[in-house]
C-alpha cells in the first residue's frame, strides 16, 4: 500500500503574517514526526485586502511540485464558503479544516491520525478545554448559546468544539453532498453521523494578525446555527396563537357564568379582552401553521440527502469480478 496522503484546507482571511508561519510548522511536524504520510495544503484565501494571496503564492511556488494548492475568491465570501472550496477540491486520504493563525496547533493531528487509523474513528476534532485570551461575556454566551442549540436543534454541538477536524474522504465526501448555501460547517459536521473522537486541547493565541470575528459577525453565525437546524422558533408562534386561544375559550366561559348568575348583560371592558384574545391568538396560530409549512419548504430546498450509508456489501460481488 502507498503512502497516504494528508490534506489540510486553511481558510485565510488578511492572513499574510500567518500563512508562512502555517506552512513551516506543519512542514516541520511532517518531516519530524509524521514521516509516514505526505502531506498537501490548501490555502483558501477569502478575498483578502491584504498580501495574503501573495505570500500564499510564494508558498507554492517554494513548495515542491503539487504540495501548496490555492483558492482565491473573488471577494470576502466568510469562512464557511472557503470551508467548502477547500473540501471540494481535496483529493487526500485524510483532510482536515484547520485555522492559518495557528490557534490550531498542527501537533494535534499526531493523535487525530492515530484515532482514524488505528482506533477506526471517521473523524477526530479539537475541542478547546479553556478559553483563556478571551472576553468573559464572549465566554459566557458561548456556554449559553450551545446549551441552546443543543435543546432546540436535531444536530448535537460538543462544547468547545472547533472547526479543527481530521477526517476521512468518505466522510468528506459525505460533507460535500449537503450543498445548502446557508451553511452552518460545525452542524453540518454532526448531522453526517459517522463516528467521531474529541481532544482535548489548551487554547492557544493566534500567531499574528487579529481575529476576524465581529460582534455582528459572530451574531449572524450563532442566528445561522440556530436556523439552519431547528424548527423550533418556527413552532414558537403556534404554541403561542395556541395558548392565546385557549385563554380566549376560558375567559368566554367566564363571562357567560357572569352574565347568567347575575342575569344582566356583560362587562363591556371583559368583552374587548376576549375579543382581543380570541383573534390575536388565531392569528398568531395561523401565522405558527405557515411557518410549519416554511420549514418544509425550507426542509425541500436544502436537498440534503435522505440517508448516509458507511457501509454495505452492495456492489462487492462486481468488485471481486473485476
Ligand atoms: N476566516 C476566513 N474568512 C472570514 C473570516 C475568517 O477565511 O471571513 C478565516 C481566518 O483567516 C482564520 C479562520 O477563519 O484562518 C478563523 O478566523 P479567526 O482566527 O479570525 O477567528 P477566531 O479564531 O478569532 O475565532
Ligand atoms: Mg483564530
Amino acid at each position: 500500500m502507498g503512502r497516504k496522503t494528508v490534506e489540510l484546507v486553511v481558510p485565510s482571511y488578511n492572513e499574510e503574517a500567518c500563512v508562512g508561519l502555517f506552512y513551516d510548522a506543519v512542514k516541520a511536524l511532517f518531516t519530524e514526526t509524521l514521516t509516514d504520510y505526505d502531506f498537501r495544503l490548501i490555502y483558501v484565501d477569502d478575498g483578502s485586502s491584504d498580501g495574503t494571496l501573495a505570500k500564499v503564492k510564494q508558498i507554492a511556488q517554494d513548495a515542491p511540485e503539487g504540495q501548496v494548492h490555492y483558492i482565491s475568491f473573488s471577494r470576502n465570501l466568510g469562512k464557511e464558503a472557503a470551508i467548502y472550496a477547500g473540501l471540494e477540491h481535496s483529493t487526500g486520504d485524510f483532510v482536515a479544516v484547520m485555522d492559518a493563525d495557528l490557534q490550531h496547533p498542527p501537533a494535534l493531528l499526531i493523535d487525530m491520525l492515530h484515532a482514524i487509523v488505528d482506533e477506526g474513528y471517521d473523524s477526530c476534532g479539537a475541542r478547546r478545554e479553556d478559553r483563556k485570551g478571551e472576553g468573559a461575556i464572549k465566554r459566557v454566551f458561548s456556554v449559553m448559546y450551545y446549551q441552546i442549540v443543543n435543546r432546540l436543534t436535531t444536530v448535537e454541538l460538543t462544547p468547545g468544539s472547533t472547526d479543527f477536524r481530521l477526517m476521512t474522504r468518505q466522510m468528506v465526501d459525505e460533507v460535500l453532498k449537503l450543498t445548502e448555501r446557508e451553511r452552518f460547517t460545525k452542524g453540518i459536521f454532526s448531522w453526517v453521523g459517522f463516528k467521531t473522537k474529541w481532544i482535548p486541547y489548551h487554547n492557544v493565541e493566534r500567531a499574528a494578525g487579529r481575529s476576524k470575528w465581529s460582534i455582528r459577525g459572530l451574531l449572524h453565525y450563532a442566528a445561522s446555527g440556530l436556523l439552519s437546524f431547528a424548527r423550533a422558533p418556527l413552532r414558537f408562534a403556534l404554541w403561542l396563537g395556541m395558548i392565546g386561544c385557549v385563554a380566549a375559550g376560558i375567559d368566554l366561559i367566564v363571562l357567560l357564568v357572569q352574565c347568567i348568575s347575575c342575569s344582566c348583560l356583560p362587562d363591556a371592558v371583559h368583552v374587548v379582552i376576549f375579543l382581543l384574545l380570541l383573534f390575536g391568538g388565531m392569528t398568531v396560530m395561523l401565522l405558527g401553521l405557515v411557518g410549519e409549512y416554511l420549514a418544509r419548504i425550507l426542509a425541500e430546498a436544502k436537498h440534503r440527502p435522505l440517508y448516509i450509508m458507511k457501509e454495505s456489501n452492495y456492489g462487492e460481488s462486481d468488485r471481486k469480478a473485476g
